[in-house]
């Protein structure tokens, strides 16, 4: 077996160590702590001119023509170094959707800018009432005479509503229908007459929405694929955002409690990378960020012969950086739970950042229960967890 890293995976990781040499200094992590969105409109477009944030997409579409393994080098390079990749993140999931079931009008309209990364898309499933269950979905678009739509509901977690430009927006359809039948996708331009939204600030002080459509009028050109067959393009999204786990920072909380127990004087008067108990948990976070990162690796090796990896990064990563970040609190005791604004916190606030925004990282994306049913019902062939609607 051939452990070198392949030449091509090494230029990725060049180009993209010195893209964050360059562009990421403290004041980047600190606009993400200070807003709680991590969107830095004027980063974006330096990695679009790279074709970085569609590396996937050809040349000629505005990506980099990366295969599916460079493309896992640079997301992994890019986000260990800290730079905010979430804000294309969700941008990718809808545009990928688009472009897989988009008209062709709709695809020159909102590709380009995609690529080119000026348009930012936020994904609205979620719902007050619904929660985890979707297609419980309430949202509904009806059809005008001219062909138009009229949407009217309310959306719960919309990440991203107060600066993105469309909303990849799950909608029924069909009011006799229930579950996941009768839906139908929509690109909303958000700065359409009828839609408001509010702040939702999380205990990682991240900043959510909720967004209300009220009589939001939208023409059909807006609409991506077949008119009550939404699910078939919502699942090219949701089988994209299960494959991976780009919010998952195991990687980057290692290299901050490593950092720390190399600074930190321990309590027989040598440093805490010498302590028996540091260095397991150090030992047992790098065995969980290298697992994180192979189960990555794993979902580009699936992508690549055209298979379904399951959800398995998507649940592990989260899990073990939520397990991990606990641990580090614990090790670093009361400096530990300090924030950033405090002098006396260890390793100026982060241990209490990834302790809060840990819990995150295991719902957005779906919770680690949904994620195991799925891999339950869909992998190990289980039964159903509750009935099918
Ligand atoms: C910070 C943040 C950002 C988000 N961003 C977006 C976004 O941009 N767009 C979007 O559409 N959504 C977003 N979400 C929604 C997210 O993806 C979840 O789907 C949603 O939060 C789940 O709903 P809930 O929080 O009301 O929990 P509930 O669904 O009410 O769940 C409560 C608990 O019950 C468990 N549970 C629920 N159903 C089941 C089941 N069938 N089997 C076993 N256990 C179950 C859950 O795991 C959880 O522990 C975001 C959520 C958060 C917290």
């Amino acid at each position: 077996m051939d452990f070198e890293e392949p030449a091509n995976w090494a230029k990725i990781r060049h180009e993209a160590e010195a893209f964050a040499r360059e562009h990421v200094d403290a004041t980047v992590h600190e606009n993400q702590l200070r807003t709680g969105d991590g969107v830095d409109k004027a980063l974006f477009a330096e990695l679009g001119r790279r074709g970085w944030i569609a590396p996937t997409w050809p040349v000629a579409e505005g990506g980099a023509g990366l295969d599916h393994f460079e493309a896992g080098v640079l997301s992994r390079v890019l986000g260990r170094a800290g730079v905010p990749i979430n804000g294309y993140g969700t941008t990718m999931l809808a545009a990928d959707a688009v472009r897989e079931k988009g008209s062709g009008q709709l695809k020159r309209a909102v590709l380009p800018g995609v690529a080119a990364g000026t348009t930012l898309i936020c994904l609205g499933y979620s719902e007050p009432d619904g929660g985890s269950d979707i297609f419980a979905c309430k949202t509904r678009a009806s059809r005008n005479a001219d062909g138009s739509w009229r949407i009217n509901g309310q959306k719960m977690f919309t990440t991203y509503a107060h600066m993105a430009e469309y909303c990849f927006l799950l909608t029924r359809t069909d009011p006799e229908s229930r579950g996941s039948r009768g839906l139908t996708m929509f690109l909303v331009p958000l700065d359409t007459d009828g839609i408001e939204h509010q702040a939702v600030r999380t205990m990682a002080y991240e900043r959510t929405n909720v967004v209300y459509y009220d009589d939001v009028r939208v023409k059909d050109f807006w609409r991506i694929g077949e008119v009550d067959h939404g699910l078939a393009v919502l699942q090219v999204a949701l089988d994209a955002e299960h494959k991976t786990s780009p919010a998952s920072q195991t990687a980057a909380l290692l290299a901050d409690a490593r950092r720390w127990a190399e600074q930190t004087p321990g309590p027989d008067g040598g440093l805490m990378i010498e302590d028996t108990l540091v260095r397991e948990r150090l030992a047992g976070a790098a065995i969980d960020a290298e697992v994180t990162e192979l189960l990555g690796l794993r979902a580009a090796f699936y992508d690549d012969v055209g298979d379904d990896p399951g959800p398995l990064a998507a649940l592990y990563g989260p899990e073990s950086y939520l397990h991990w970040a606990g641990e580090f609190i614990d090790a670093a005791g009361p400096a530990g739970v300090l924030d950033w604004t405090s002098p006396h916190a260890a390793i100026g606030g982060a241990f209490e950042y990834h302790y809060r925004s840990a819990v995150g990282t295991t719902i957005y994306g779906g919770t680690s229960e949904i994620l195991r049913s799925i891999i339950a019902e869909q992998r190990l062939g289980l039964p159903r967890s509750r009935p099918r609607r």
